[in-house]
């Protein structure tokens, strides 16, 4: 007679569990395969676990004797009826942003009739203080003053904002902590859907000094085939169609729309437009991207607003901890 031996409990049960795991990952695959519709990239639920790591890491610096801290420059707006600009805006809910993750944040105005003497002896100031260790300077500069000529006097082991000239040049060669902000949001966000770089086309879209241009270069130090693409690029929708990933930063509203896009593929939007919605009239945000035909085709998605952005915000103090770090 035959007998039935049973089987332990823990071994049905991962057994279940490895079925579960097959059913689901073939869902997700098969998702991506026919471009039934993208994952989400949600960029404040990113920022938010990037800030309680940036938090644990300002405590652990604590411990250690460290006091984080930021220094910003910003020369004032034209003076309005409330004497702001939206420069001050975003300063006030960076200085909160620093506030609740424990970083001490100096705002070091200077008068909209600030010269360049002015501004420049202010950047030498703070990089000659020891005890600063991370410095940014605020956009726009009043007007003819070009900010390239200001940003190359920041101190590069100071420059959390990763746009001094050494610092990018320093992305070419990978030895760069201080990468720019954004291209390193993009590149978190890339890592955050699992998707292996190694081997893969990525097509930027936009070559800027501050966005497209880091990005190529990070994309290629990841071992990615890359293909840079500006506004005189030919044949734009060929390029995007061939891309595992694709980097929009061109700030064209509408430019990618579906069919230019590969099916299951990754997509980020760095853009960011101010258009009027036809149907209220009203002002809104929105990328490069035709986000709603898009997400039915690519297989991960990033939107705008509440994509890019929040991070961006995030490496900002991610490198402001690294720079007092080192
Ligand atoms: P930029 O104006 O310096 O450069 C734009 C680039 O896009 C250029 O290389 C240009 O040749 C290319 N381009 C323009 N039109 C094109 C077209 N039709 N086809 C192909 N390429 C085209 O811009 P930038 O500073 O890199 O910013 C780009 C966009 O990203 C803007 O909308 C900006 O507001 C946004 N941005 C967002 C963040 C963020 O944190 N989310 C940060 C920086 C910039």
């Amino acid at each position: 007679m035959m007998t039935v031996r049973a089987r332990p409990r823990s071994v049905i049960l991962i057994r279940r569990r490895f079925c579960f795991l097959l059913v689901h990952a073939s869902a997700i695959m098969s998702a991506k395969m026919t471009g039934s519709g993208a994952q989400i990239i949600d960029g404040r639920a990113l920022a938010d676990r990037f800030r309680a790591e940036i938090g644990r890491d300002v405590n652990e610096l604590r411990l250690r004797g460290v006091q984080v801290s930021l220094d910003a420059v910003l020369v004032d707006g034209p003076p309005g009826p409330y004497g702001r600009n939206s420069a001050r805006t975003y300063a006030e809910s960076q200085k909160a942003g620093c506030a609740e993750l424990g970083i001490d944040y100096r705002l070091h105005v200077l008068p909209h009739s600030a010269s360049y003497e002015d501004i420049a002896g202010r950047v030498l100031l703070l990089n000659a203080d020891e005890r600063i260790t991370a410095i940014m300077v605020h956009l726009p500069l009043p007007d003819g003053l070009d900010p390239y000529r200001i940003q190359s006097l920041i101190d590069p082991a100071k420059d959390v904002e990763g746009v001094n000239p050494a610092n990018i040049g320093n992305v070419v060669y990978d030895r760069c902590s201080l990468v720019p902000c954004t291209a390193l949001a993009v590149m978190k966000m890339v890592d955050s859907t699992g998707f292996e770089l190694r081997g893969s086309e990525v097509v930027c879209v936009g070559a800027s000094n501050i966005v497209g241009k880091p990005v190529a270069i990070l994309m290629m130090q990841r071992e990615a085939t890359v293909h840079s693409c500006n506004k005189y690029t030919r044949g734009l929708a060929s390029m995007t169609r061939r891309a595992d990933v694709l980097i929009v930063a061109a700030g064209q509203a509408g430019l990618i729309t579906a069919d230019m896009v590969k099916p299951g593929s990754v997509v980020i939007d760095v853009g960011i437009n101010r258009v009027t919605d036809p149907a209220t009239g009203k002002k809104r945000i929105v990328g490069d991207v035709d986000f709603e035909a898009v997400k039915k085709v690519a297989g991960w998605i990033s939107p705008v607003p509440g994509g890019v952005g929040p991070v961006t915000v995030a490496m900002l103090l991610r490198n402001t901890v690294d720079a007092a770090r080192s």
